[in-house]
């Protein structure tokens, strides 16, 4: 059979795995870590840093096509495999979503709103953002995630400081805006440009760090919505991206749509797709990647997600991680348990997931609160 390979071995990695052996593939993974959870449930695993070019001709020996599965894989390592094989998506478009810089230009030439942003790259330009863009968010252009690398900032002074203590890297201020709340729309799109996507997710974060998913008929007002999903196509047209992005919105006190983000891959706030659609966002992943026809997904059921942090593993700041006690929680009807097989639980850690379905979303909000109480964790998980 035909072997898709995969750069990064992380719990996304895992789930693209699951999804490409149940269709028949064998699946190639790159990390360096050589117990990771993608590469634990793996036929091949090259346990290699992502720049070393012996790591990646092994996997472009392995695999007939390969995708992604972290933001930060350099760019020209998925330019060496395309020289060998499909990569999808492209180094390009990866590129693109590295940079902040890159991906608010991008944005802005899709036509699509961002927050507004000044770039500062140097001491000048700290003394010459404009003041409107004060209070707001410092944010390095590379390598953040879960709201790591970010920084608020009040006034100038404060800007110059929090520049200083990001080691004057390239950085996006963007003004702070008073969020309504938070949704993504996940696309794929084929190589032959066909789009399907997701209905919005309506998304929230607790320290900077996704928390709760929540996704049925209503939890998006409609206008917002459809502007959402056709600002998420028209960003992948203008890529000619090939493979499953999401793209992430902030809605506005005013109801003004926003957009925040994009992820060149699947996302965590697609992670319910698993349980609550006929397709999921890594079976789309498999079908891009193979050139496979794509359907658009037809979610069966109202969904409500919620991470499972490392912190649940230490419940009474004891030094010794304990495994929460997941039979109370499999004990509620429709509680779909995700374990992402990651050896050590570390505080913020994403460690699995936990979909609930339900037959309406009265059903999984109490359901979910039952779970969130069983876990320690907030209820309502709403707020
Ligand atoms: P990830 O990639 O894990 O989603 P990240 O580190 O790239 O996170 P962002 O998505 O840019 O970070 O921001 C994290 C969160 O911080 C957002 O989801 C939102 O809650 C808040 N936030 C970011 N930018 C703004 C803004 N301009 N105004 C208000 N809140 C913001
Ligand atoms: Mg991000
Ligand atoms: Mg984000």
């Amino acid at each position: 059979g035909a072997t898709l390979g995969v750069v990064g071995g992380g719990q996304l990695g895992r789930m693209f795995a699951h999804a490409a052996q149940r269709m028949g593939y064998l699946v190639a993974v790159l990390d360096p870590d050589a117990d990771s959870p993608a590469g634990r449930v793996s036929h091949h695993h090259i346990h290699t840093d992502y720049a070393d070019i012996d790591g990646l001709a092994r996997l472009a020996g392995l695999a007939d096509a390969i995708t992604t599965e972290f933001e930060n894989v350099p760019a020209p390592s998925l330019e060496h495999l395309a020289v060998a094989r499909p990569v999808r998506p492209a180094a390009a478009a990866v590129a693109i979503a590295q940079d902040r810089v890159r991906e608010k230009s991008h944005f802005v030439g899709c036509g699509v709103d961002c927050a507004p942003y000044a770039v500062i790259e140097s001491a000048e330009q700290v003394v010459l953002v404009p003041p409107n863009l004060l209070p707001g968010i410092l944010k390095t252009a590379r390598l953040g995630y879960d709201g790591k690398g970010q920084q608020r900032v009040n006034t100038r002074e404060e800007l110059a400081a929090a520049w200083d203590r990001a080691g004057q890297v390239p950085c996006v201020l963007e003004k702070l805006l008073p969020l309504d709340y938070e949704c993504s729309v996940i696309v794929a799109r084929g190589q032959d440009g066909q789009v399907v996507h997701f209905p919005p997710q309506r998304n929230l974060h607790r320290d900077g760090i996704l928390a709760v998913t929540e996704v049925h008929a209503d939890n998006v007002p409609e206008a917002a919505g459809r502007l959402a999903v056709e600002s998420a196509v028209a960003i992948a047209e203008g890529l000619q991206y090939v493979g499953v992005l999401c793209v992430e919105f902030f809605v506005l006190a005013d109801g003004a749509l926003v957009v925040n983000e994009m992820a060149p891959r699947p996302h965590n706030s697609g992670h319910w797709t698993l349980d609550a659609c006929d397709v999921s966002q890594f079976e789309l992943q498999v079908r891009t990647l193979a050139g496979l026809p794509l359907n658009a997904p037809r979610q069966h059921s109202p969904a409500l997600m919620l991470n499972l942090l490392g912190d649940l593993w230490f419940p009474d700041d004891d030094a010794k991680p304990v495994e929460p006690r997941w039979a109370d929680v499999l004990a509620l009807p429709g509680a779909h348990l995700h374990l992402y097989g990651k050896t050590e639980a570390r505080r913020g850690r994403k460690m699995g997931h936990l979909t609930i379905t339900g037959s309406s979303i009265e059903t999984v909000r109490g359901t979910a609160d039952f779970a969130a109480a069983l876990l320690g964790l907030p209820i309502p998980l709403s707020e």
